[in-house]
């Protein structure tokens, strides 16, 4: 696992490098749903600090586990799954939750945090109708109504890609979160996982959610 780890930070830094651009400007979210805690824990030592969960009772059980910050552990979560409203007092415990994929959860989120909760809006730009997240079209009316809410840092936008057999085909979906991206003046863009993060790279994601090349197969 640490060697999955070297090999594709390596390959971030490589793709970086391809796209003309600065490695440190992509973090890596290791994708952690499913991994027993001592994978977590494993990757720790390995030195990977940022962890990607898509169920939050999986998620908070995992950070109970490894305990507050405080008691030494530097581990941090993103929430990359769809949280329910009713269940958005937990949004707080994630670093970041990168699935805000209604004004309804944004509303909720913001009655729920107490500080600025960082989040991203989930985009469901190839309009899969299986897929959570805001159509492109109703973005801007939801981000009007979201940056006034207190207590929430809109940072960037999220995608989920359609799953493609040719990892090209996802390539005009990344550009096209970048454009909507940079039109509203946001600065995070998460978007590529194991299959097509090379090209999420290549098309300026600054955060990768990468599972599957790190812990293996699900
Ligand atoms: C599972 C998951 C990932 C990681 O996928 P891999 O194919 O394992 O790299 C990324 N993003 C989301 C939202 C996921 O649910």
């Amino acid at each position: 696992m640490a060697r999955n780890l070297a090999r594709i930070r390596e390959s971030i830094a490589d793709s970086a490098r391809q796209a003309g651009r600065d490695a440190s400007d992509i973090e890596l979210v290791a994708v952690s749903k499913t991994v027993p805690l001592e994978g977590i824990l494993a990757a720790i030592d390995a030195g990977q600090t940022l962890f990607g969960e898509n169920r939050v009772q999986e998620a908070l059980l995992k950070l109970e586990a490894l305990g507050a910050p405080a008691a030494g552990q530097a581990a941090a979560f993103h929430l990359i799954g769809h949280l329910q409203s009713n269940k958005a007092r937990h949004g707080s415990a994630f670093a970041m939750v990168e699935s805000v994929d209604s004004v309804k959860l944004a509303r909720a989120l913001s009655r729920r945090s107490h500080d600025s909760l960082a989040i991203l809006l989930e985009v469901n730009v190839a309009g899969e109708a299986s897929k959570d997240g805001f159509q492109p079209d109703e973005l801007e009316p939801a981000l009007r109504e979201i940056r006034a809410l207190p207590n929430l840092n809109v940072q960037g936008l999220m995608t989920v890609a359609p799953l493609a057999v040719d990892p090209e085909e996802v390539r005009p979906h990344f550009r096209r979160l970048r454009e909507l991206r940079d039109a509203f003046g946001l600065d995070a863009l998460s978007m590529g996982m194991t299959n097509d993060y090379e090209i999420a790279i290549a098309e300026g994601a600054t955060l990768v959610r990468i599972g599957r090349a790190i812990f293996g197969e699900r």
